[in-house]
């Protein structure tokens, strides 16, 4: 069997409150590239990958520097939040079937080996994710007490890329559209899908808070791109 072309959407049009800063995370330098350049230039080097669509804020495109351009990449408006911004990409692929990935801008570190086998596990159960387990305790809390403690054993970080055969993401974002949800997986498996796990990587994390931006800069020294 052939393997089949893959679009990913990166959704890249997130303000970064939580970052601090008044330029968003997936703008800021690793090295000589931004985090988002990395991101996209990772990407373009895997040839399973056809098209790669970004959905970004307009005031990005104007003012924060130079994107990789070219055939396979096309920058597209996102949205109020990252389940607008995952949809109006999806809708600019124009896809009918095939698989989408969909990727976090600031996660510049994840493994095409990873990906590949996300991908090779979307071909076959429709939609499949990256778990890292968790190593910390996790507790609930409410006003700064702990209400429950839920079994780490069963808890799982879910990393990007996700994939997914178009007619399940065509779905899933139809049915959850105006909702606000943090990664496709979650929806899918809302709406009745099959959702296959994938071991993930440690280093694939998202650079979220100004001190990920300094564990990632380390990380890049180390392992370089
Ligand atoms: O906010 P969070 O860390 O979950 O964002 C994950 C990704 O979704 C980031 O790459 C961010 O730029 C993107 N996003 C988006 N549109 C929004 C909000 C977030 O593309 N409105």
């Amino acid at each position: 069997m052939s393997e089949p072309g893959v679009v990913v959407i990166i959704p890249a049009a997130g303000a970064g409150s939580r970052f601090g800063s008044e330029l968003p995370k997936q703008f800021h330098m690793l090295g000589d590239r931004t985090i988002l350049q990395r991101v996209i230039e990772r990407f373009l080097s895997d040839e399973r990958v056809e098209l790669i669509v970004v959905p970004v804020s307009e005031r990005a495109l104007l003012n924060f520097g130079e994107q990789p351009s070219g055939r396979r990449v096309q920058f597209v408006n996102g949205g109020e939040t990252r389940q607008e911004s995952v949809t109006k990409g999806f809708e600019a692929a124009g896809m009918k079937k095939g698989i989408v990935a969909i990727h976090d801008g600031v996660r510049p570190f994840f493994s095409i080996d990873t990906f590949h086998k996300v991908i090779d596990a979307a071909v076959h159960y429709g939609a499949a994710f990256p778990a890292a387990p968790i190593n910390d305790t996790l507790h609930v809390l409410d006003n700064d007490q702990i209400v429950d403690t839920p079994d780490r054993t069963r808890l799982f970080a879910a990393q990007t890329p996700q994939c997914f055969r178009a007619d399940v993401l065509r779905d899933i974002l139809a049915r959850g559209a105006g909702g606000d949800a943090t990664d496709e997986a979650g929806l899918a498996a809302k709406y009745g899908y099959v959702v296959k796990a994938v071991p993930g990587d440690k280093l694939n994390f998202k650079i979220t808070r100004p001190e990920d931006l300094a564990i990632a800069e380390r990380i890049f020294l180390e392992f370089g791109k």
